[in-house]
Parts: C-alpha cells; sequence; structure tokens
C-alpha cells in the first residue's frame, strides 16, 4: 500500500543541513528562531500539500467526493489559502473560524459549520456569509436556526449530526462517536427530528447525514463500520419519509505519527476501504451513490508543523529525574497536560549528536503538569540549544492561551528556503489592550 505524509513523524523536506543543523523547508532552524524568536511555529508547506494531495489522490476514484479541511486544527489565513488552493472546502465550529476562512478569500458555499452549541450570533453570521452547509446537532439548534433563517428570508442546507454508536480506541477525550457523546442526535431520535423539519421548520433544507467518530484513529474498521450505519441510515429515512437525501458526512479522525511508535493508516488505505464499503452499501441498501464528504484536521495539518523553542534552566533531582526547561510549554501545547500527548524532539544545532542522556523537558508555565515530554533521549544540552519537536501543526495554536501572561508564539510559513511570518508574535501590549481600567477606579489612585 501507498505511503502518505500523515505516516511521516518530521516534515518531508526535514534535513541536516552544511552546518550540521535541522533544517526545514530548506530553512536552517536555528537561524529562524534568531530571525525570529521563540517559541516559533513553523509550518512547512511542501509538506501540508503533499497531504492535501494525498488525499485528493486517494479519493479520486469516488468522483461524489467532496473534501473539508478541519479548520479547528489550526485556522490561520495563510494555511487557510493553501489548503484551499489544494481544492480544499473547510469544516468550521466558530464564528471566528467562519470569519477566518472568508476573510483568506474561501468560496464560503464550500464550508460547513459544525458544533454542539452554536450560538444566535454566529449562526446569523453563518448565514449572512452564506456558508454552503450547515450541520445541525440537536433540537434547540433545529429550532432556532429555522427561527434565524426565517427572519432573514432564508432556506438553508443542513446536515444532521448523529452519533453513530461507535467507540474507537482512542484517548477518551477525542472519542465522539459513542452513544453518550455531548455530540449529535441519538439515532432514535432521526426521525422525530426529521418530521420537525419536513412538518414545521420550513426554512430548513435536509441534504443528508453527519458523524465523526473520534480523532488520533489508527484503526481502519471504524470508517467501514460508520459507512455502513450511515448509508443504512440514509436508506431507511428516505423510504420511511419518501425524501431522496444524498449526502453523507464521515468526519475527520485519521491520526498522525507523534512517535516511532505510532503507525498510523495511510491515506490510500483508508480511502480504499471507505470507497469499497460505500459502494457495496449504496448497492445493498439500494440508492442512489452519495455526495461523501470528509473532514480531516490533524492529519492535514499536523506533520507540517514543528515547533522551536530556547532551553534555559535545568534541574537534576538528587537521584531522580534531569529537568530541562524551555521558553513555552503548555499555553502553545496544550496536548501534554491535557490528554498525556507524546512528542519526538531533536536539538536543532546538533541533531545528529549522540543521545547520551535521557532528560524530562519540562515548560515555562507555573503548573506541575506542565512538561511537554516526559522521557527524551537528547545530547548534552547548553542553555541556548534550540528544541526542535515535530508533529505541532495540529491542535497546538489552535488551543493555545494566554497563560501567564504570556504572549502567544509567532508563526512562520518555509517553502524553498525562503520564510515568511504568517502570525505575528503577540506583544506586551497585545496583552493589556482589552483591558480597562473604570474611571471609578481611577479616580482612587
Ligand atoms: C474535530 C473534528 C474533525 C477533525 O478531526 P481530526 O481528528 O482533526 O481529523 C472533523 N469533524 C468534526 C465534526 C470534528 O469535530
Amino acid at each position: 500500500m501507498q505511503t502518505s505524509t500523515n505516516q511521516s513523524l518530521r516534515p518531508l523536506t526535514t534535513k541536516i543541513n552544511d552546518k550540521g543543523n535541522l533544517e526545514i523547508g530548506g530553512c536552517d532552524t536555528v537561524e529562524l528562531a534568531e530571525k525570529y524568536g521563540t517559541p516559533l511555529y513553523v509550518i512547512d508547506e511542501f509538506t501540508l500539500r503533499s497531504v492535501c494531495r494525498d488525499y485528493n489522490k486517494a479519493f479520486s476514484s469516488y468522483d461524489k467526493v467532496k473534501l473539508l479541511y478541519a479548520s479547528k486544527a489550526l485556522c490561520s489565513m495563510a494555511t487557510s489559502s493553501v489548503i484551499s488552493s489544494e481544492g480544499f472546502g473547510f469544516d468550521a465550529v466558530s464564528g471566528g473560524e467562519i470569519y477566518t476562512v472568508y476573510k483568506s478569500g474561501v468560496p464560503m458555499e464550500k464550508v460547513l459549520f459544525n458544533g454542539n452549541n452554536k450560538s444566535a450570533d454566529e449562526l446569523l453570521l453563518a448565514l449572512d456569509l452564506g456558508v454552503g452547509r450547515i450541520s445541525v446537532d440537536n433540537f434547540f439548534e433545529l429550532a432556532l436556526l429555522d427561527e434565524l433563517a426565517k427572519s432573514k428570508n432564508k432556506k438553508v442546507d443542513i446536515l444532521l449530526r448523529i452519533t453513530p454508536g461507535i467507540e474507537c480506541h482512542t484517548h477518551e477525550y477525542i472519542q465522539t462517536g459513542h452513544l453518550d457523546s455531548k455530540f449529535g442526535f441519538d439515532l432514535t431520535q432521526t426521525d422525530e427530528a426529521i418530521e420537525l423539519i419536513l412538518n414545521t421548520y420550513s426554512a430548513l433544507n435536509l441534504k443528508g447525514l453527519h458523524a465523526h467518530i473520534g480523532s488520533q484513529i489508527f484503526e481502519t474498521k471504524v470508517y467501514d463500520d460508520e459507512i455502513e450505519i450511515l448509508v443504512k441510515e440514509i436508506a431507511r429515512i428516505n423510504d420511511k419519509f419518501g425524501l431522496n437525501l444524498d449526502e453523507i458526512n464521515i468526519g475527520g479522525g485519521l491520526g498522525v505519527k507523534y512517535t516511532e511508535n505510532d503507525m498510523p493508516p495511510s491515506v490510500y488505505e483508508i480511502a480504499e476501504i471507505i470507497i469499497n464499503r460505500l459502494k457495496s452499501a449504496v448497492q445493498k441498501y439500494n440508492i442512489s451513490e452519495p455526495i461523501l464528504y470528509l473532514e480531516p484536521g490533524r492529519s492535514i495539518i499536523s506533520t507540517s508543523g514543528v515547533t522551536l523553542y530556547t532551553f534555559g534552566s535545568s534541574k537534576q533531582v538528587p537521584h531522580g529525574k534531569k529537568y530541562v526547561a524551555v521558553d513555552g510549554g503548555m499555553a502553545d501545547n496544550a496536548r501534554p497536560s491535557m490528554y498525556q500527548a507524546e512528542y519526538s524532539a531533536v536539538i536543532a544545532n546538533k541533531p545528529e549528536d549522540e543521545c547520551l542522556q535521557n532528560v524530562t523537558i519540562a515548560g515555562r508555565f507555573c503548573e506541575s503538569g506542565d512538561i511537554l515530554i516526559k522521557s527524551v533521549d537528547l545530547p548534552e544540552i547548553t542553555d541556548g540549544d534550540i528544541l526542535c519537536v515535530f508533529n505541532t501543526g495540529a491542535y497546538n495554536y489552535s488551543m493555545a492561551s494566554n497563560y501567564n501572561r504570556v504572549e502567544k508564539s509567532a508563526m512562520v510559513l518555509v517553502n524553498n528556503s525562503q520564510s515568511d511570518i504568517i502570525i505575528n508574535r503577540e506583544t506586551l501590549d497585545d496583552l493589556v489592550s482589552h483591558d480597562i481600567i473604570p474611571d471609578r477606579l481611577r479616580a482612587n489612585v
């Protein structure tokens, strides 16, 4: 089976250059750290385009496929425009994501709006900008969206988000398809939802069903099961209500390789399974071939991203661990403290030196749980050395916070030896720019 980019631990352009430094996208990472400061998010455009092309190629044998990128993995104007230029639409989960892809020039009919508690303001923004589909999650939202669409004299194309009742073996916090999930309609509730849409909610135009099982998935069978459930349900609904629903959205979830122990399936492998099962289920349940949406996030953006940090202090616990601290941590990468995520790393200015010690890489934030990597073998470290953590493209910047009142990191896009800043580093003035001291307090100063 052909390999795909999500199976690589490092960006595809990663090399050791003449100076013995780590190079990505033709750029010396030590020079990037010097020029832009650290912590620094780096996105390799070649790797990003390459995984988009894997998806396009892998699904090319099914001509009714629509690939959406799940923006929540990383949403910025520059990355959106790269991904859009590879033919992808977008899955957005907030007004902020919708607005970001809108400002980056993405055609709004290629956007799907999704989420379990969209606000009225967000739904109105989606209606005003004309997003292509809204995936409705629950009864409350059906009523709200219908009312808002009527107030605008609009009809809106929707999918129903359902809970297929599939458990995948990933971290509990990133499972979404199991029966007691907070997301979507239970299969026992879909008929009631459809009756409401047909009889009461005349501004809503149901096009099909949407599900998403979970994230960082390595098993291929869950997609097989999911297709079967969705097609069977579509056939049952069409039959019972005399409808002709012809869209299924199977969500995202494909895993990536954070450490040498991770063996995610290739995009080509899951594409074959998905398409084969779809074609056989379509025959079995006697429906016409539906439009198939996929919305991968992590597997699109993760591998192209690395984060550069500068080493500072260290602490040898007597008879215990050795901690080495970097200038970032849980505010730029929440995943290790949130769900024990693991990462691999090298020292960018001596990537080939022998790894003689096992260390714990500590973040700089005031929490004992702020550990970036629990255990990693590295060469001797001196302060000022640059750490490169791999596979940080997804759910790092997008989950970043200002904890400890630290400025959010900058992001650069590298390609063909060129580096461009795509997100500016926050400044101290940015940090206080939303603060207001009420006059009545000023009077007392
Ligand atoms: C998060 C999410 C995705 C993307 O998941 P990945 O694991 O990043 O591929 C896709 N669809 C929905 C509905 C999601 O919530």
